[in-house]
Order: structure tokens, then C-alpha cells, then sequence
């Protein structure tokens, strides 16, 4: 359904003490778009994200998700519904394989949970679904590794094949690129572009690395001392001069 909102927030408000960290934010995903939340440090991104996750809870404003009010249930719940949260509902065993890793993540939000031990019948289709994603992301060599022996930047598609594992409908990625060596961002960007043509996700990512997100995204909004300052495609908020202000931190 092209141009159907998935997510919604409304007036969305978040303050630390006295710090607002999320002002007043309103912010439309649209169903099947890469959706880019970009900003300076501080500006309260990853709270937003938090927000939207579950793990932290609104000071106001409401969220939306399919049309769905969805501000006051728990993270799992979410996840439920197929929002996937990067890095903050995944948990990443050190001592387990990376293969058992993603199979946990692939049972995860079903009746097994995060037990070690299942049935053979439906532990050979986790494992199905687990070798399926690390040979999409190019993982497959690593699968028998300890997790905790993985590089940062190993790590990082770990999280990401884990979070696949989970077939969210909503992706929310918290600066993937982040930590990984340079010579890997390309693979990253054909994931991307992967698990939105042929998966059919809806991503929302947060992303430093301007081009980036120029290459992927669909629509860009921009965060400034926690509220929207400009949203538009890639193209519209490269020319807008408050955004260049706000980079410059004039
Ligand atoms: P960004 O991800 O855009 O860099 P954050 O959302 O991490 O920004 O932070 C926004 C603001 O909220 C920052 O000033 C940060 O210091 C503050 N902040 C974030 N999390 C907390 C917290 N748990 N307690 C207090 N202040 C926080
Ligand atoms: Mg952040």
C-alpha cells in the first residue's frame, strides 16, 4: 500500500530533567520508504528512536503505528506489531556462535523466546532462517565463530543479521555505518537497498555519513536541539541553508 503512513509521531516530547531532548517532534514514515533522520550530535536522534522502540517512555505526544496508538506499549510488544529495534531489544550472546546468535534472534519473538534447548522440528527452521540471512549479508564464513571474538565492525552486521533474523516490517537503524571500516560501507549500502526492493522493508535510519544517505534515502528529516528543522527528499534538504547552519553550528 505505496503512500500509507506506517509510522506516526505526534508532538513526541522527551525531557532529561531539564533538558528537552525531543521538542514537539511530528514525523510521518511512509509505508516501503528508507526514511533518514539526520542532525548533529545532541540532537536527539537516538532518544527519538528510543521513543519509538519503547525504551524510554514519552514526557508527550503520542505514536502511531498503522494507525494503531502504540505510546504505551511495552518494547516486546512492538516488536510484536514488526517494529525491529537495532541494538537495543537484541542481545548478543558473547559466548554463542554467531549462527547461534541469529538463529536465537530468528525464535525470539515466538513462543520459544530465547531458550537454548528446542525441539529438533523447529529448531532445523530457525537454523534455516539463520543460515538464509548470514548468506544474504555475506556472514556465512563466520557462523561457527564465538561471537565475542567478532571485530567491531563484524559485530555491527551481527546486530544487523539478527535484527533480519527477527523479519521486521519496520527497520530502525541507529547509524549502522558506525565503526565499520570504510571499505565495508558499500556492502552496507547494497543491504540496505537489498532488504528494502526484495524484502519490502520499511527502514528509518539514522546516518551521519551524508552520502549515505543522499544514495539511499527516499525522505530526510532533519533534528536540531530536538525539533524537526527541515524535511524533504535528499535533494531539497541539501540546498536548504538552515540545515547548512545548523551543520555549521552557526
Ligand atoms: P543524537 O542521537 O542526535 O546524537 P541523543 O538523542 O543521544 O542525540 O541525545 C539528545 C540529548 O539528550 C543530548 O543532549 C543528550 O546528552 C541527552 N540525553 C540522551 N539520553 C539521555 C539520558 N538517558 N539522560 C539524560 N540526557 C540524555
Ligand atoms: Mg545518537
Amino acid at each position: 500500500m505505496p503512500g500509507g503512513i506506517l509510522l506516526e509521531t505526534r508532538e513526541l516530547t522527551k525531557d532529561f530533567g531539564g533538558l528537552r531532548a525531543v521538542d514537539r517532534v511530528n514525523l510521518r514514515v511512509e509505508v516501503g520508504a528508507i526514511h533518514a533522520l539526520i542532525g548533529p550530535n545532541g540532537a536527539g536522534k537516538s532518544t527519538l528512536f528510543n521513543l519509538i522502540g519503547g525504551a524510554l517512555r514519552p514526557s508527550a505526544g503520542r505514536i502511531f503505528y498503522r494507525g494503531q496508538d502504540i505510546t504505551d506499549l511495552p518494547p516486546y510488544r512492538r516488536a510484536h506489531l514488526g517494529i525491529g529495534r537495532a541494538y537495543q531489544l537484541i542481545h548478543v550472546f558473547p559466548n554463542l556462535s554467531v549462527l547461534e546468535n541469529v538463529r536465537l534472534a530468528a525464535q525470539a519473538l515466538g513462543p520459544d523466546n530465547f531458550r537454548f534447548w528446542v525441539p529438533a522440528g523447529r529448531l532445523h527452521r530457525y537454523l534455516d532462517r539463520a543460515w538464509a540471512v548470514l548468506h544474504e549479508i555475506g556472514m556465512a564464513e563466520l557462523a561457527d565463530l564465538p561471537a565475542r571474538i567478532l571485530s567491531h565492525g563484524h559485530r555491527r552486521w551481527l546486530e544487523i543479521a539478527m535484527l533480519l533474523a527477527q523479519e521486521p516490517e519496520l527497520m530502525l537503524l541507529d547509524e549502522p555505518a558506525a565503526g565499520m571500516a570504510l571499505e565495508q560501507i558499500p556492502r552496507l549500502i547494497r543491504l540496505i537497498e537489498e532488504i528494502h526492493q526484495r524484502r519490502g522493508r520499511t527502514i528509518l535510519l539514522i546516518e551521519h555519513k551524508i552520502d549515505l544517505v543522499m544514495r539511499l534515502a527516499h525522505r530526510v528529516t532533519v533534528l536540531h536541539h530536538g525539533r524537526v528543522l527541515a524535511e524533504g527528499t535528499p535533494e531539497e534538504i541539501a540546498r536548504d541553508e538552515e540545515v547548512q547552519r545548523a551543520y555549521l553550528g552557526e
